[in-house]
């Protein structure tokens, strides 16, 4: 599946927040939401005033900015939630928060979601003993996940490690830092998806318009 290529630091000035895409840079005086608090172009620094549309329209684009997802993939997500029992906002972002990907950067391995998307792509995954390459991989409870053997020492993983520290870890993963693997508990807790913060009543609105 395709990906955004191009500037990451701008989307996250457009949506007037920390997005957290570049890992280590994000945390330091260097991110340019810090630099440059206001959003890129020429009218970056006019008065903006977001109609009701506008407001659902930056929530759905901040979401799918976030978990790097291109628009097809992400409205895809909404069309599975929408056909779920609980609600749909909710069911959406538990959906995009099981993605393999995901699951990768939040156990810790990876300083952010697009440095955890490579490490899929490249094979240093396993999941349930298996080389998995897919980002999109949906993961289940019991799913064992891990990094390869032969992939253990590279160093940003070790890197991630050491930031992913002062974190507080997931309680809905089962992650043994020290073997570089984690098992899937339960379904993910909503209350621990709001760093950044996500609207995703909003995002629903959006799409059901
Ligand atoms: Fe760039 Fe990270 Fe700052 Fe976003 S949070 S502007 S990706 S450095």
């Amino acid at each position: 599946m395709a990906r955004y290529l191009g500037p990451v630091c701008k989307l996250c000035r457009r949506e007037g927040m920390k997005l957290y895409l570049k890992g280590e840079r994000c945390f330091t005086e260097k991110c340019a939401v810090v630099r440059r608090p206001y959003p890129p172009g020429q009218h970056g620094q006019g008065r903006i005033k977001l109609s009701e549309y506008g407001l659902r329209l930056r929530e759905k684009q901040k979401m799918r900015r976030i978990y790097g997802l291109l628009e097809r993939q992400f409205s895809g997500y909404y069309a599975q939630a929408s056909g779920m029992k609980g609600r749909t906002g909710e069911e959406m972002l538990g959906l995009i928060e099981r993605r393999l990907d995901n699951v990768v950067h939040r156990m810790g391995f990876a300083t952010s979601r697009p440095q955890a998307r490579q490490l899929v792509r490249h094979n240093h995954i396993l999941v349930n003993g298996k080389r998995l390459n897919i980002p999109s991989y949906r993961v289940k409870i019991n799913d064992k996940i891990e990094v390869r053997e032969k992939s253990r020492k590279i160093a940003y993983i070790t890197q991630a490690l050491a930031q992913a520290e002062s974190k507080t870890p997931p309680t809905w993963i089962d992650v043994e830092k020290d073997k570089l693997a984690g098992t899937i508990k339960t379904m993910p807790v909503r209350d621990e998806l709001n760093e950044p913060m996500i609207r995703e009543q909003y995002v629903v609105e959006y799409y059901s318009r």
